[in-house]
């Protein structure tokens, strides 16, 4: 593991044990890429044998598992490294003894084999790269069903060994990408007991679970190790009761909010703003923004922004609540606060052109806006119009100043890969409201310790103090960083992207944020994705509808909401609107396989992730399914009343679909088979016997077919399961009650969900 970079000095990267036996010694052999796959035979073991399920790795005892273990360590981890570079790998010199005098495995001469295979690579002409590309992809594919053959329930290889198989893999990937860039990226798979291991080395690092789930999804293993040594328990929050699902370390509670100050201690009083000034100034479209002034202490400008009109510059403070710098209750922040904040604001304007030239030759102090003080604090008309011109409040500053008390412990100049990761990993990358403070922000900057550094010089990676920046040569740092800084770049995107691409660019935003008030989900995204208008109004209409007015004006979101999210939110209820989920925020962990990094990706993986468009009929998507035609009169199996068996007239195949209701739900099979013509609506065909897993599909009742489109009524969630390509009618009649007859619908049958 120790080509992998480490946060601190002080952390131990996990120790892999080399298995060796003097008397049955297995090395690899080197014998060449096209020999690599048959290196097991070469040993006098059978590959294909390997293969089968629960085969028994000490051969009836004519070998230990050890010898075992010590054969696949050979081919699986040595021998890939040859597999992918095709430069003979040297075994000892990736072998050291630790401090117990064991041979374990050393990757310090890691990253000067993978120099040699990038500079080896840099002469192949264009007319070869397919060629070799291809021919690499086919042979990690192969290295890849191998390991997942032998790393499986009885494998012989201890769990450390086949995790640094996966790192080793990763690694290697993305030296292959660096040369390559177009070239395949398989998705990472997580074998036996190995997530275990970094999660256990996450958990005593001190990282709360919801992250931990959170960033599993979006960052490689390596990147994941390398958060795991971070020191995170010296941060002010304590993450110790959050679960996967929920963080409860961020969320607030209006009654018990306490402004805090800036030490433990002080006693410095609260400035208070003026309510009369503040209601008038956003009653009058103005921005108002605080300063210090040399003579009256803090002061409110008007910064007026009517079109046409300059105002000066001003930072806006992007901040979350749970760190103390909100106050529920009236506009007022303890002085303490105030002060440092001031000198923050001043600071990150110092290199700034533009506050420079516009400043001129007035005070020092550069006003700056936070909710806190500026967002009348009591429900009233002028609350609502503050809260309406948020977004252009973010959009006109001339810098965002993120303040974030886990941010504030990393010094500022700590590397790019650091405060990247760090960043990516921060509370305030999983609030609601800071998602649109950040993506409409001109320049953010993120508050560090000693410093602030600014988003475009971490994506430029420019900042000063960053090592790797100063090498011309390709690392796994810089492989790390890229993709923490790939989240950063990210917010800004939705907003750029045009109307109808939105859809598609929202959930990936949404994904894991949060937002202490259910009721502040659709301000936010309406003053994210609308206008001040609809932000007004929304403001005024009651909870319940407010969803749904944002669903009609939005119109467009991808066409993979139908199914996700639902066993823990549900769908709303009106008739029309029956197919969206009660929220649009929070984890959407099952969507996840369709949401990429980069989701224009999507089109390369699934159809899944097009942009469908609602209106008041319905969610009008393009998805396979299959018509049920269900026997009447309809008969319940009691002892399994939620699930139907049928049979699929176009594949011949036996399918289950269960309806994936609460046990105590009153909906059953006997309870919708009134309903007309039901039908399954699923995200992809579901077709290949291999396929037994159960496959999330929704449950409709079609009224009317127009023009092609099937138009319906959402029912339920189902799970839909090929059950045997192999029973007969006769032997299915036998035991399968409930029973059907289904017809396929391909995937471009239009439906309009309602
Ligand atoms: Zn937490
Ligand atoms: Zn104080």
């Amino acid at each position: 593991m120790d080509h992998l970079p480490k946060a601190s000095p002080a952390f131990h990267h996990i120790e892999v044990p080399y298995i060796f036996d003097e008397a049955c010694p297995y090395v690899y052999d080197n014998a060449g890429i096209g020999a690599w796959a048959t290196f097991p035979e070469r040993c006098g073991w059978s590959v294909s044998e390997m293969a089968a399920d629960n085969f028994d790795f000490t051969r009836q005892n004519r070998n230990t598992l050890g010898h075992a273990a010590s054969m696949l360590q050979a081919w699986l981890y040595f021998g890939m490294i040859q597999l992918v570079t095709a430069l003979p790998v040297a075994t000892k010199d990736y072998i050291r003894l630790n401090h117990h005098g064991q041979r374990i495995v050393t990757t310090e001469k890691l990253p000067e084999h993978l120099e040699r295979y990038r500079q080896g690579l840099r002469s192949v002409s264009e007319k070869d790269r397919p060629g070799i590309i291809a021919g690499m992809d086919r042979m990690l594919k192969m290295w890849e069903l191998c390991l997942s053959s032998c790393a499986g329930k009885n494998s012989p290889l201890p769990a450390e060994v086949v995790f640094s198989m996966m790192i080793l893999f990763k690694t290697l990937i993305y030296a292959k990408l660096s040369v390559f860039p177009n070239s395949n990226e398989p998705a990472e798979a997580w074998y036996g007991t190995t997530r275990e291991i970094l999660d256990r080395q996450l958990q005593d690092t001190g990282c709360c679970r919801m992250d931990m789930y959170r960033l599993n999804q979006r960052l490689s293993s390596l990147a994941q190790y390398y958060i795991s040594s971070l020191d995170l328990r010296k941060e002010s929050r304590s993450h110790e009761k959050c679960t996967q699902t929920q963080c409860v370390a961020l969320q607030i509670d209006e009654k018990t909010y306490k402004a805090r100050h800036t030490s433990r201690g002080c006693t410095c009083a609260m400035e208070v703003v003026g309510q009369s000034e503040l209601r008038t100034l956003v009653e009058q479209g103005s921005i108002p923004t605080m300063s210090f002034s040399n003579t009256s202490g803090l002061r409110m400008q008007d910064l007026n922004t009517q079109l046409g009109k300059p105002h000066g510059p001003y930072v806006a403070i992007s901040h979350i609540w749970a760190d103390g710098l909100g106050n529920p209750k009236k506009n007022a922040m303890p002085r303490c606060q105030l002060v440092l904040l001031q000198e923050r604001v001043n600071a990150v304007c110092t290199s700034n052109e533009a506050v420079k030239s516009l400043q001129g030759m007035k005070s020092p102090n550069v006003p700056f806006w936070i909710d806190t003080l500026c967002v009348p604090a009591q429900e009233c008309e002028e609350k609502r119009l503050a809260i309406a011109s948020m977004a252009l409040i973010y959009k006109e500053a001339e810098i965002v100043l993120v303040i974030d008390k886990e941010l504030e412990s990393i010094g500022s100049d700590s590397t790019v890969l650091e405060i990247s990761v760090r960043i990516a990993m921060s509370s305030w990358w999983t609030r609601l409201w800071t998602l649109q403070e950040g993506a409409f922000a001109k320049e953010l900057q993120f508050q560090l310790r000693g410093g602030a550094v600014s988003r475009q010089s971490l994506l430029r990676r420019d900042h000063r103090s960053d090592v790797d920046a100063c090498t011309h040569y390709w690392s796994v740092s810089k492989a790390i960083s890229e993709e923490a800084l790939g989240m950063i770049s990210d917010i800004s995107r939705l907003i750029k992207s045009i109307d109808t691409d939105q859809g598609r660019y929202l959930l990936q935003s949404l994904n894991w944020r949060f937002a202490s008030y259910p009721a502040d989900e659709t301000i936010c995204l309406s003053i994210l994705l609308k206008g001040g208008t609809e932000v007004e109004e929304i403001q005024k209409m009651p909870p319940s509808i407010r969803l749904k007015e944002f669903i009609k004006w939005q119109r467009f979101f991808p066409s993979v909401l139908l199914f996700v999210g639902r066993d823990t939110i549900g769908s709303l209820e009106e008739e029309g609107y029956r197919w969206a989920p009660k929220s649009l925020i929070g984890r959407y962990s099952d969507v996840t396989k369709y949401i990429l990094k980069d989701p224009n990706d999507f089109h390369h993986r699934s159809r899944v992730a097009d942009t469908a468009y609602a209106d008041h009929q319905g969610f009008h998507v393009e998805y396979p399914g299959m018509t049920l035609d269900i026997n009447k009169p309809f008969q319940v199996d009691p002892a399994n009343p939620q699930i139907l068996n049928f049979l699929n007239q176009d594949d011949g195949g036996w399918y289950d679909v269960l309806l994936a209701v609460a046990p105590d739900s009153s909906i059953s099979w006997a309870s919708l088979s009134p309903c007309l013509r039901p039908a399954l609506i699923v995200p992809r065909p579901l077709s290949t016997a291999a396929d037994d897993r159960a496959l999330k599909g929704i449950l409709v009742g079609i009224y009317k077919e127009q023009d092609g489109e099937l138009f319906c009524h959402r029912r339920c969630e189902v799970r839909v399961r090929i059950h045997s390509f192999t029973l007969s009618e006769a032997a299915a009649a036998q035991f399968v009650t409930n029973r059907a007859r289904a017809r396929n619908r391909d995937i471009t049958q239009k439906w309009c969900v309602g």
